[in-house]
């Protein structure tokens, strides 16, 4: 007798996708599958994302041909489809263009952008709601199925633009809808705050989910091991993506196995984007794996991609997916060296797979929330998001760990960017963290002044008073010159060689914060303005900065960096872990029994040639008594050795170059 045990978890559940992409033009033209799939197992990844189906065209001889090759070896192949937009470049490959209706604004604009050199259309964004496209992507999706690729990834499943569609069909389904278009200008389209576009913007996200769904439907009717999953663009993060694409991330994470936040603009916003990405996408996602997206193509040193990959994982990423370093072999195999960093960071990883399935500690919280995005975020047209980006990034580079989560999962603190609406439950839970069991609070801006009423309303209401010490004000508008009045206060202890000028508030948006049971450490002169406030609620202790945090402003800088610091150190006295030496150094920690393990990474950013350098002689607290500690190892060359320190112990490490894993044991 024999039984088929069907197993419980779907392949994409069970690893960590390491994967590369082979793009259409260098797919075609490979002779041997048999020595790609070679390739790319030396170069340490599990999967392949295959972009080849472009237009209407499924090369389905190749596809099987390459997928017995990858199949033999252990190696998933998911298929990338590209959903609304049509290509007429790929002619060049003899895929024709078909044609479908092109999406128009209300002026009757198309949705096309041209070839610079002929002026012909380049590419273009069909209609995303009329039947012909979504019932051929449909057929596409299932016939993939049925050559049994292991996963489907769906890429510009969304609009070309805020101003997109209105063409006659869209504006007839709309009127069906009780949405009048009728006298709407093509600013009104792209206004957030227009009441006709606000409904639009739910319409339009409903169009794009509804495809996703009925495309699972389909291929899972016909194999349900076979993987569907969603490109987003979260270089332009969930606001921007919901408001001017159409996709709502958190409905995709609620249907898809997986997405694929394509992380790019790491040079721009620094080597720690992708784990800033990995966190809050890790955070709103109800289902969805989430596999982060890197562009190597678009990155000037192969250093960058190996801190990115790093990054992602470090910070709870299930996999990624590089876009850049082609296998050797192919028609498109120009960056070697973005090639052998994939693979040297792909084998990193796969080296402390183990340990990073460890539980994640998080000695700092900074929740994320998904309800302030589709509120202040699209509707007030608050960079949400970017700030919660700046907050992390910020923290991530001063060595404090940081990530995104419930508050009740903080170790030492919770930190508040300013911008969020909390619900009342949320600023319960914040407010008993701190008082009661007795965490750090660091706030900025008008934390805790916006509440999300039951009814999904945003209202101006000081909820987090209490923990705070704080009223708000009007918010001021005359530049204030400050002032200390607790000069020896800790935290201005830390910035008392500098003039107070040196914080060069001068142009910074404040929160006119007024003192009700905080006290107050800098004031400004003349007029007086409340800049910073410290409180000691129940057993915990708050710190309110009446600005946010702003990258022009403060991103690392001095004396920033040395007072976030120090107010960290003053509200958390204990904290779990952080890098006690002045090194820009991210770390992250995970916990199994006996075992603590901390990744390491080095930091780098802006479009720099030159990598970041070995820091030598770091130095990390860990809150665990040295008594406690049977041994430290690292994982790759540094030599540790810990010391006892406070109620801790301090590990030391030799040099740290891109990246570095220590394993504590302890007793
Ligand atoms: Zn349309």
């Amino acid at each position: 007798m024999s039984f088929k045990v069907k197993s419980l978890s779907r392949w994409w559940e069970k690893i960590k996708a390491k994967f590369a992409v082979l793009h259409a033009q260098d797919f075609l033209g490979v002779d041997d599958y048999d020595k790609i799939a070679e390739t790319v197992i030396k170069a340490h990844c599990n999967g392949i994302l295959n972009a080849c189906v472009l237009n209407d065209y499924i090369p389905k001889e190749r596809i099987s041909e390459a997928l017995k090759a990858f199949k033999k070896r252990g190696l998933r192949m998911v298929i990338m489809v590209v959903s609304f937009m049509g290509t007429a470049a790929a002619k060049s490959l003899r895929i024709t263009l078909p044609n479908y209706y092109v999406a128009e604004d209300i002026e009757g604009h198309k949705a096309e952008w041209p070839n610079p050199l002929t002026g012909e259309p380049a590419h273009m964004m069909w209609c995303p709601v009329r039947p012909e496209r979504r019932s051929k992507l449909l057929e596409m999706c299932r016939s993939l199925a049925e050559l049994g690729v292991d996963g489907i990834m769906l890429d510009y499943i969304r609009y070309g633009g805020s101003q997109f569609c209105y063409c006659e069909y869209c504006r007839e389904k709309m009127a069906e809808e009780g949405i009048a278009v009728e006298g709407l200008t093509l600013r009104d389209t792209i206004n957030p705050r227009n009441p006709i576009r606000r409904k639009i913007t739910l319409w339009r996200s409903q169009n794009i989910t509804s495809i996703v769904k009925e495309i699972i439907s389909e291929v899972k009717r016909v194999n349900s091991d076979v993987a569907v999953g969603a490109y987003t663009v979260n270089h332009s993060y969930p606001e921007s993506n919901l408001f001017a694409l159409g996709q709502d991330f958190e409905e995709f994470s609620k249907i898809l196995d997986f997405i694929m936040p394509g992380s790019y603009y790491s040079e721009l916003w620094g080597s720690t984007w992708p784990g800033v990405v990995a966190e809050y996408m890790k955070s709103l996602s109800k289902k969805a794996k989430i596999w982060i997206g890197l562009a190597s193509y678009r990155l000037r040193t192969a250093q960058m991609l190996k801190l990115n990959i790093y990054e992602a994982f470090s910070h709870g990423a299930d996999g990624v997916i590089e876009f850049g370093g082609s296998p050797e072999g192919v028609k498109s195999h120009d960056r070697p060296h973005h090639w052998r960093a994939l693979s040297e960071a792909y084998q990193f990883i796969e080296g402390i797979e183990s340990l990073l399935s460890f539980e994640r500690i998080k000695p700092f919280v900074a929740p994320y929330s998904i309800r302030t995005v589709k509120k202040r975020g699209i509707e007030e047209g608050l960079p949400y998001t970017d700030n919660y980006r700046e907050v992390l990034q910020t923290f991530m580079g001063m060595g404090v760990p940081v990530a995104a989560g419930d508050p009740q999962e903080a170790y030492s603190g919770i930190i508040l960017t300013g911008l969020e609406a909390l619900t009342e439950e949320e600023a319960l839970e914040i407010s008993g963290t701190v008082e009661e069991r007795g965490l750090g609070l660091l706030a900025f801006y008008q934390s805790g002044l916006y509440v999300l009423t039951e009814k999904g309303e945003v209202k101006e209401r000081n909820v987090l008073n209490k923990v705070l010490g704080d009223g708000y004000g009007s918010p001021p508008s005359i530049s204030p010159k400050l002032k200390a009045l607790d000069p020896s206060h800790p935290i201005l202890q830390s910035i008392k060689m500098l003039k107070m000028e040196e914080l060069a508030l001068r142009s910074l948006t404040l929160a006119n914060i007024k003192s009700s049971t905080s006290k107050v450490l800098v004031t400004s002169e003349t007029p007086i303005f409340t800049l910073i406030t410290v409180n000691t609620p129940g057993k915990g202790r708050t710190v309110h900065f009446a600005w946010p945090l702003t990258e022009d402003k403060n991103y690392l800088k001095e004396p920033f960096r040395r007072l976030y610091r120090a107010s960290m150190e003053w509200a958390a006295p204990k904290p779990y872990a952080y890098i006690k030496s002045e090194h820009s150094l991210d770390l992250t920690v995970r916990k199994k029994g006996k075992t603590i393990f901390m990744l390491v990474t080095n930091i780098m950013k802006g479009s720099t040639l030159y990598n970041p350098r070995p820091v030598r002689n770091v130095k990390i607290y860990l809150n665990v008594p040295y008594r406690d500690v049977e041994s430290a190892e690292t994982c790759r060359e540094a030599e540790v050795k810990f010391e006892p320190s406070r109620e801790g112990t301090d590990l030391s490490l030799s040099v740290i170059d891109d990246v570095e894993g220590i394993i504590v044991k302890l007793k």
